[in-house]
């Protein structure tokens, strides 16, 4: 499991800067799928190989009572809650405030590891400025700058202290008898709960002896058609003897910890209510965790063919980012359509895990050039040379070659389309790098 880290402090401190700069590299990997929903109150972030997930709480005001105070002041407790560390923001330049006071006191009451972090230090690092925020009774200020990247790293250091052992190594991804990590994503009431048991009751699924839970987190190991499974802490489910029951809150942190837990990803919509906001989020994430994804439309006995033709505009406006996922409808009630979920869920995982051999790369390339050049930016043309795979789930194409710079963002799709057509890639975003010849 991921560590949650929760940036609390009073509004205009830089918790926003912040988290911007911790959660960046991801940023740069989503940036251009157009009509991507994100909240940006939520994301991932990485400092050498470990990674964890941010949540910037937005302005925190302990006393405020007007409704939106309330529902931010709400938001922060639940955070708080859910987080492993907490890093609250206070501001240099502004000193300190009767808030920060308030905000203090409240920290000292969650129980929580708390890392005081005094922001907007750039060139302030040594004043005795910082001293000052001892009196927050919060442990040592840590001076920071949000803005110019100064002292983030250990900051980041303390609140990561002990989450992960010495050596954790990056899971590899190329043993053929692992099981399919698989978690089953989406709102409340979408039929998560239904599905999973109407699965477990399947007479061709072999569960497993189910062990404890731990932390409200649910670990199936089960087979399917010689495949073997492990449905992993799906977010909002508890178990109940035998079944899984849906848990009436929602969890974002649970969520996004279930996703980036798991190979392949289940979002499931519910047909009877369309793709909401809280959908498009939850598929977000997932564009952004690189997962391998299936989307099904549940309850699909439960609509009519104006509400279909509905649904499926939605679809195409909301969730066009995730393009490259296999679509299904189901019900999971009525156990229609579940053949074809199980023979998606294994494509989406075999595409994601697909191997790619360096000479098969480099002459699609060579066959995608020949068949269409990237445009000229000025007096250079960009060189494509060869290719090779960088990595899978997602599975990453790395090309070589000079003045990539002036590659364009439509050129990549070309290619991406190519080498998607070629493997036959279903249900799994690809990445395309460009990376210079020396
Ligand atoms: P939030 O309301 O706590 O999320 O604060 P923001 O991240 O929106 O930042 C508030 C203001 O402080 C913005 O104008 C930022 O540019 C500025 N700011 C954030 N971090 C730094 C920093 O490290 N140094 C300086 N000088 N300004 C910063
Ligand atoms: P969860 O919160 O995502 O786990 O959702 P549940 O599995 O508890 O389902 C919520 C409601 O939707 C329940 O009343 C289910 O009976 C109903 N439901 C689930 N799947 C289907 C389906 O395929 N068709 C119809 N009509 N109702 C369904």
């Amino acid at each position: 499991m991921k560590p949650v880290i929760a940036l609390v402090g009073r509004p205009n401190v830089g918790k926003s800067t912040l988290f911007n700069r911790l959660t960046k590299s991801r940023d740069a990997i989503v940036a251009d799928y157009a009509g991507l929903t994100r909240d940006r109150h939520y994301g991932e972030g990485r400092v050498s190989g470990r990674e964890f997930i941010v949540i910037d709480t937005g302005g925190f005001e302990p006393d405020c009572s007007s409704g939106i105070f309330q529902e931010m002041a709400k938001q922060t407790r639940q955070a708080v809650a859910e987080a492993d560390a907490v890093i609250f923001v206070v501001d240099l330049r502004a000193g300190l405030s009767g808030q920060d006071h308030d905000i203090a006191q409240y920290l000292r009451g969650a129980n929580k590891r708390v890392l005081l972090a005094v922001n907007k230090a750039e060139g302030m690092s040594e004043s005795p400025l910082v001293s000052e925020f001892y009196e927050l009774g919060m442990g040592e200020p840590i001076p920071v700058s949000s803005a110019h990247g100064q002292g983030i790293r250990s900051l980041l250091d303390m609140a990561l202290e002990g989450f992960f052992d010495e050596e954790d190594e990056e899971d590899e991804v190329d043993d053929e008898n692992r099981p399919i990590r698989l978690a089953v994503a989406g709102r409340p009431n979408v039929g998560k709960s239904t599905l999973i048991n109407t699965w477990l009751g399947e007479e061709r699924l072999v569960a497993f002896d189910m062990p404890g839970t731990t932390r409200d987190a649910i670990s199936v190991p089960f087979e399917r058609n010689g495949q073997r499974y492990e449905l992993i802490d799906t977010a909002g489910l508890r178990r109940k003897g035998k079944v899984f029951e849906a848990i009436e809150k929602f969890s974002v942190v649970k969520t996004l910890q279930a996703i980036s837990d798991a190979n392949v990803v289940l979002l499931l919509i519910d047909a009877t209510q369309g793709v909401t906001d809280q959908d498009a989020h939850i598929a977000g994430y997932i564009l952004e965790s690189g997962r391998a994804v299936v989307v099904a439309i549940n309850k699909w006995d439960a609509v009519d063919t104006y509400q279909r033709e509905m649904l499926q505009r939605s679809i195409e406006t909301r969730l066009a980012f995730l393009r490259f996922a296999p679509i299904l409808n189901i019900s999971a009630k009525r156990r229609q359509g579940l053949g074809p979920l199980w023979a998606a869920l294994g494509d989406a995982w075999r595409s994601a895990t697909c191997k790619m051999p360096t000479p098969v790369l480099t002459r699609l390339l060579h066959e995608a050039v020949e068949f269409q050049q990237p445009k000229r930016a000025g007096t250079s043309r960009p060189k494509l040379r060869y290719a090779h795979q960088g990595g899978q789930n997602p599975p990453v194409i790395v090309i070589h070659g000079n003045a990539l710079e002036h590659v364009t963002e439509a050129y990549k799709r070309f290619l991406e389309s190519r080498f998607r057509e070629h493997f036959k890639l279903s249900g799994t975003p690809l990445r395309i790098e460009m990376k210079l010849s020396a």
